[in-house]
């Protein structure tokens, strides 16, 4: 991810990446008043274009996620759009995926964390590449974590603030040291509600159920583009609270997110789900998923940002 070698966009201007750099003082106290998004673009061997991924929904969402921290971006949606696509222009080579991640955080020096309403944020793009994993036969493990979901009535889960990923750390790191590979946090109420950045899909007999946003879960944007896929193809869908115990009589269930993509899940706390294999349901998803955002189909041109070559 080190690329000193890339521009980085930083409040209107591209920088070269070694010159994007804030004092000290503003690090921990402005990382409390700050929001993120990750956003991918996939390249398109048909098209040969990279492509962005519902690039206006995501910086919408953190501009939301700002507007809730009540800090004051100096820049719209569409502006930020149009910035990530020129950063992409400017970094990206043929061939290659892109991951950008644009984030805002309270501008100037802070000492204290009660960062006042109002201050400005500043808002910077960052990007590099990743190797998309859809169609890999990639699948994980799942552990309750041991530590509940943050309580979304005092920290909004609905917004991606920096702040609300302790909790997802430290269940990550719960989750590893008892051989799985990603934590899905319970609520207060014992619902499920999400792993640390990904949000989940639970299977049984054909349904494809995900948690409520009332549960405590990011509005995922992955989440909202699998269910469309699913009613397109013909999948009911329900968005409703999920008992833990759901999780270990499902057929099948996949995470779901910008970086999860679709990730069949074959095992949870010791649990084989269905098979203990990736099931036919899952794979159905994420081959209509990576159809849309590799531009394979054009059934879904609203969701995709063409990327012209420098
Ligand atoms: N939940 C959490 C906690 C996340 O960090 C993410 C990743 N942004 C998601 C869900 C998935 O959201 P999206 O599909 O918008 O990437």
């Amino acid at each position: 991810a080190d690329r000193p070698d890339r521009v980085i966009w930083r409040n209107g201007e591209f920088i070269p990446w070694n010159e994007a750099v804030v004092h000290v003082n503003a690090v921990g106290h402005a990382s409390v008043s700050a929001a993120f998004e990750g956003v991918h673009s996939y390249w398109s061997p048909q098209r040969g274009q990279l492509l962005g991924f519902r690039f206006r929904d995501h910086m919408q969402r953190m501009l939301d996620s700002l507007r809730l921290s009540w800090l004051a971006p100096p820049f719209d949606a569409d502006e930020l759009v149009a910035a990530a696509v020129e950063l992409l222009r400017r970094v990206s080579e043929p061939g290659r995926d892109v991951y950008v991640r644009p984030w805002g955080f309270a501008a100037g020096l802070h000492r204290e964390q009660m960062v006042p309403a109002g201050t400005p944020a500043e808002i910077v793009i960052d990007s590099w590449d990743f190797e998309s994993k859809l169609g890999r036969g990639r699948t994980c493990t799942l552990a309750v974590s041991s530590w509940p979901r943050f309580n979304t009535n005092a920290s909004p889960a609905t917004m991606k603030v920096f702040a609300n990923y302790h909790n997802g750390r430290l269940g990550t790191i719960d989750a590893r040291r008892r051989g799985a590979d990603w934590p899905i946090f319970t609520n207060g109420n014992g619902e499920v509600t999400e792993s640390s950045g990904a949000c989940i899909a639970v299977i049984k007999d054909g349904v494809v159920a995900t948690p409520d946003l009332s549960s405590g879960v990011l509005d995922s944007i992955t989440r909202r583009t699998v269910l469309q896929l699913a009613e397109e193809a013909g999948i009911p869908t329900q968005t409703r609270r999920i008992d833990r115990t759901e999780l270990y009589l499902a057929d099948e269930i996949f995470l779901v997110g910008t970086a999860a993509e679709i990730l069949p899940a074959v095992e949870v706390d010791g649990f084989p789900i269905g098979t203990g294999q990736a099931g036919p349901v899952t794979r159905q998803l994420e081959a209509a998923y990576h159809d849309v955002v590799r531009g394979v189909v054009d059934s879904h041109e609203e969701w995709l940002v063409p990327v012209e070559r420098a």
